[in-house]
């Protein structure tokens, strides 16, 4: 008894192919295309109704979900405003009536993004049934309730039917490959995912309850859907508990965040939602991408990778924008350019709102800043624009837990860091208790530390040492704290070169070669540490950068570890071994050192002698002498150095100091250190 039988606009003997094979991986939006639909339909005949045209009842809205197992069967029924039979031609059976073709033409290769733009929402039904009905009863006095009906060919049929209520019902029979939806926890499950807080009820299933240990049901409609959530409210009707209650509501289990951001922009776009700032210590990557994206409260996507800049993605929380589209692939939401708009602008207000802290309650700010910290030096390392906007309120710690801003800090030290080479230099440790030898020397001097010991302040110390050429940092351990600091005044030295040189193998001969060392002296004061072990912080950073998988710098990644021993050469306990050492060693030196002498004279003789000749005038006797000369120089050198290694491998005090050094760096350990603390006990006992 069918009223009207017909066929789909043209362009659908295409579509559907389409539709069935191309969204394969996206079946499960089918509900919420539907649902969203309703949604749609209810806020119209409130619309209406609160306009003064609809005069009826509007009575109870509640979206009613049904899944009937037996039937096979997923029922959407609203009481929204209905349709009459020429609305089902226009918007169900001509659809995509306009340009279709062309359209179609033009996105041949993105088919999965046009489903949006027909307003084909409704026909990815189709994707998961066999056959699809439309019970509707327009909300327009008089309307003659009728049945669409359509079993995915081009073909379909209207007939009239008895209806009571306005509103429509969606039937889809599920096709045979669709039966994984025919479960109460699958359609429960995806309500919860797309339909969340939409806006008006949604009823599944019913209430439950523990009964006699089991649950049971309720026979109360079960809602799953927040209506009215807290982004859609008004900042000034909320609470800091509303915000916290929504963010666990979100993400179950986590961790209070630290603070929010309410957007609500009506122009140039539409844009609600919160943004949360999560604590975020080292371990960064288990939370990214947890923004979810919403349109008009039908959630889109919660991999807002690409969508938004990476280091936003540190992020929780929700965006909610008409303008963020329905039904496109990601790879079209990162082009399409309200995406962009809305992007840019949510950056600028992340920026914003940290500043307004900074600004209104800067105490808040320093106390958060260990968890924001990472969020913002992200921020700053990879985008040029939110580094300009945060550079002045990014701040830097000091090993007394002070915090400054870039330009504070540089101010502060300015006066008594300033090297000779007119560089402010920036001192700082990556680890205030093994390098606490080191930070107690640079403060001894009136100098201040700071501590960079976050996963990415290698790149902002990089980052500002490039911005700002008046500075330079350099890590506590790198130098001697003289060195590092360099000043015009310097101290007298009180042995002489000869004498240092004597004592360089004295040195050695207590040092493994296991790592590579460089022995030097410095003259420093009588106080300072009788030895000091540091690395270079050229040869350390290129270190870790290699270890960090840096381009080219493979190389570096293979030298050994390579210290600098400095001997204080002004301090006592330096100037005794020197003592000693010249006792000992005087006589057998006397005879080594005159030899030298005597080498050395002969050769300045030939030098001067070959100074103006070309290579081939010089005669072979002559280069002959010569090539004796240094031979036998080498083995007399060698002999000296034999002597002062003797004389050193016996200096316990040497072992001693340099284990103290050692000590301080941390680097003392295993067999070392248990030798140490024997050897320490003898010298106490003696
Ligand atoms: P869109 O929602 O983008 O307009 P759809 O394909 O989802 O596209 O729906 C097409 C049209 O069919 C809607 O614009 C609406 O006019 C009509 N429609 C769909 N579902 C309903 C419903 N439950 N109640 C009333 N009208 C509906
Ligand atoms: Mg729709």
């Amino acid at each position: 008894m069918s009223i009207k039988t017909g066929k789909i606009g043209v362009t659908t003997e295409n579509i559907f192919p389409i539709i069935k094979k191309f969204l394969y991986s996206e079946h499960e939006i089918f509900l919420r295309e539907l649902v969203s639909n309703a949604v749609d339909a209810s806020q119209k005949v409130k619309a209406l109704a609160q306009s003064g045209e609809f005069k009826g009842e509007l009575g109870d809205l509640t979206i009613q979900v049904n899944l009937d197992k037996e039937a096979k069967t997923l029922t959407i029924s609203d009481r929204g405003l209905g349709m009459t039979s020429e609305e089902i031609d226009k918007y169900i059976n001509q659809i995509a009536f306009s340009s279709a073709n062309d359209f179609l033409d033009k996105y041949k290769d993105q088919i999965e993004n046009i489903i949006g733009h027909f307003g084909l929402g409704f026909y990815s039904s189709f994707m998961v049934s066999e056959k699809v009905e439309i019970h509707t009863k327009s909300w327009q006095e008089g309307a003659q309730a009728i049945k669409w009906s359509c079993d995915g060919s081009p073909e379909f049929t209207i007939e009239n039917i008895e209806k009571e209520q306005r509103g429509t019902d969606i039937v889809l029979f599920f096709d045979a490959e669709s039966q994984e939806f025919i479960e109460d926890a699958r359609i429960e499950g995806l309500l919860n995912r797309y339909c969340r807080f939409l806006p008006i009820p949604i009823g599944f299933g019913q209430e439950q309850e523990w009964k006699e240990d089991k649950m049971v049901d309720t026979g109360k409609n079960k809602i799953i859907n927040d209506t009215n959530p807290v982004w859609k409210r008004k900042p000034a009707d909320l609470k800091d508990k509303d915000y916290q209650e929504f963010y666990q509501k979100l993400y179950p289990g986590q961790t209070d965040s630290m603070f929010n951001i309410h957007l609500n922009v009506d122009y140039p776009f539409n844009l609600t939602g919160i943004l949360y700032f999560p604590k975020i210590k080292k371990n960064f990557d288990i939370q990214k991408n947890k923004i979810q994206l919403y349109s008009n409260q039908v959630f889109v996507t919660d991999s807002v990778e690409g969508i938004v800049p990476e280091y936003m993605t540190l992020l929780h929380g929700v965006l909610d924008s008409p303008d963020i589209p329905l039904n496109v692939s990601r790879s079209y939401l990162q082009g399409d350019p309200n995406v962009k708009k809305i992007s840019s602008h949510i950056t600028k207000k992340v920026a914003d709102k940290l500043k307004d802290i900074f600004k209104n309650d800067r105490e808040q700010f320093e106390k958060k800043w260990d968890d924001l910290k990472l969020f913002v030096n992200y921020g700053m390392l990879s985008d040029d624009k939110f580094n300009d906007r945060l550079k002045e309120v990014a701040l830097y710690k000091n090993t007394e837990d002070k915090f400054f801003t870039f330009e504070e800090y540089k101010n502060i030290v300015k006066e008594n860091q300033t090297d000779k080479n007119n560089k402010i230099v920036f001192l700082y440790t990556h680890n205030s208790d093994e390098q606490y030898s080191f930070i107690q020397a640079a403060k001894n001097k009136g100098y201040d530390v700071l501590v960079l010991d976050g996963q990415l302040d290698p790149h902002i110390i990089q980052n500002l040492e490039t911005k700002d050429t008046d500075i330079k940092f350099a890590r506590v351990d790198s130098d001697t704290i003289d060195k590092l600091v360099e000043k015009d005044e310097v101290f007298e030295s009180k042995l002489t070169s000869e004498e240092e040189k004597d004592l360089t193998p004295v040195f050695r001969s207590h040092l493994k070669d296991k790592d590579f060392y460089i022995v030097s002296f410095q003259a420093m004061g009588e106080e300072d540490m009788p030895i000091t072990i540091t690395q270079s912080e050229f040869m350390r950073r290129m270190k870790d950068m290699s270890e960090m998988g840096g381009g080219g710098m493979g190389f570096y990644g293979e030298l050994p570890d390579s210290y600098n021993m400095v001997v204080n050469s002004n301090h006592p306990l330096v100037g005794q071994l020197n003592e000693a050492c010249v006792k000992a060693t005087n006589v057998d030196l006397s005879n080594v050192k005159a030899e030298l002498k005597e080498l050395g004279e002969q050769k300045e003789a030939l030098e001067t002698l070959q100074k103006d000749k070309k290579e081939e005038e010089i005669p072979q006797e002559e280069k002959d002498k010569m090539e004796e000369i240094t031979k036998k120089t080498e083995a007399v050198e060698k002999q000296k150095e034999g002597i002062l290694t003797d004389f050193g491998k016996d200096q316990k005090i040497v072992s001693q100091l340099i284990d103290l050094a050692l000590l301080a760096n941390g680097m003392l350990k295993g067999e070392p250190l248990s030798k140490f603390v024997k050897r320490s006990v003898e010298l106490i006992e003696k």
